[in-house]
């Protein structure tokens, strides 16, 4: 039974390009399904989490991220009576905007197009995608996605002024998006602060030691474990805690959502949208608990010394091509040439890059400037 205030399909403000209904899937069924079905979607299983195929290959990539975020999501928007359909093809298009090599990608990327007057934003990335980039229907480019999926691309993490963005003036900034969209941010990170002590763990960068003493939250679960399974090897009672952890963070995020869903008198999709603040967040106490897992995540994986060869050598990767590009323009591929007539150089070669999966950048870097900055990846 649906939640009053859930984003219904028959509710959607529609397509960009009108369709008929199809005779058994919603809209948001089928936006989910063309997302899975997209190219960009596919190049995800090649696109580095956290960790690059040189630690393990069984370490998430950013197609099994994408998947454990949609899982999450789907638990925690059934709890909540809201459209799971809808979140989760929010939640399975949420990172198609990531260029490779994750955030170092992304920071090289962002820097080479600020040296042009310009910047670079996965989620504006991600609209671009699925608004034109996307080539699979002779009607239209792009995946024609509703409005509620293009607009919970753009705001899942925040919200967007229409002064700092006068060209998504359409996608209502002044509203907030449906609890569906306001979901996705945090599950993300639900997701990736349990499954990044799982993969540091794993590649022997964090040890159990430090994990207990800098997250309370965690050293509590791992001595009930321990407390529970005596005998069982570390590892297993490792699981444990990280499983009750990212338990108490999905039950934390449902009950703290319902209270202020009622504390606020919320009883329509338009009272979700004029609400001031948005619904969905966790409760004080695990807010601080994700603060100290997300800033211990930082200091001790994302800018370890054992991280930092990868990283530099990603920024290398990305700002050489960047520069081999721009300079070179004729040597785009043809589709991406066509495009300098409409685009500054710079603009295209971003896209370019950003679409790249992690072993096709490295293949071009190794064959156009040499194997001086891959090494390390
Ligand atoms: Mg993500």
């Amino acid at each position: 039974m649906p939640a009053p205030y859930a984003a219904r399909p028959e509710q959607s403000r529609g397509r960009r390009h009108p369709e008929a209904p199809h005779p058994y899937r919603t809209d948001y069924q089928r936006d989910r399904d063309r997302v899975v079905h997209a190219r960009a979607f596919r190049r995800l299983e090649d696109k580095t989490q956290v960790f690059t195929r040189r630690y393990s290959d069984h370490f998430r990539n950013r197609l099994t991220h994408t998947i454990e975020v949609a899982q999450i999501s789907r638990t925690i928007a059934a709890q909540l009576g809201l459209e799971v359909d809808l979140v989760e093809a929010l939640a399975l298009v949420h990172d198609i905007g990531h260029p490779p090599f994750g955030h170092a990608g992304e920071k090289a990327l962002d820097a080479a197009m600020r040296a042009h007057g310009s910047f670079f934003d996965h989620n504006l990335h991600a609209l671009r995608i699925v608004e034109d980039f996307e080539l699979r229907y002779a009607a239209f480019r792009g995946l024609n996605l509703t409005f509620e999926v293009r607009e919970g691309i753009i705001k899942h993490s925040r919200d967007c002024s229409r002064r700092e963005f006068p060209e998504l003036s359409e996608y209502l900034l002044d509203q907030r998006p449906p609890l569906e969209a306001q979901l996705i941010d945090l599950t993300d990170e639900i997701a990736y602060n349990t499954a990044d002590l799982d993969d540091g763990y794993e590649a022997h960068i964090l040890k159990l030691d430090d994990i207990r003493a800098g997250l309370p939250v965690f050293n509590r679960f791992y001595e009930q474990a321990e407390a529970r399974y005596p005998e069982v090897r570390e590892k297993l009672k490792f699981n444990e805690a990280l499983k009750a952890m990212l338990d108490r963070m999905v039950s934390d995020l449902i009950s703290t959502a319902c209270r202020r869903i009622g504390d606020a008198g919320v009883k329509s999709l338009a009272d979700v949208r004029a609400c001031p603040t948005r619904l969905a967040a966790f409760s004080d106490e695990v807010e601080t608990e994700r603060l100290q897992s997300k800033s211990f995540l930082h200091e001790k994986l994302y800018y370890s010394d054992a991280l930092r060869p990868e990283k530099s050598g990603a920024e290398r990767v990305v700002t050489e091509l960047f520069d081999y590009w721009t300079a070179r323009p004729e040597s785009l591929p043809p589709s991406y040439r066509e495009q300098t007539a409409r685009e500054p150089v710079h603009r295209v070669v971003c896209d370019y890059i950003a679409g790249m999966t992690d072993s096709f950048i490295l293949r071009h870097h190794q064959e156009l400037c040499g194997n001086g900055g891959s090494a390390a990846l």
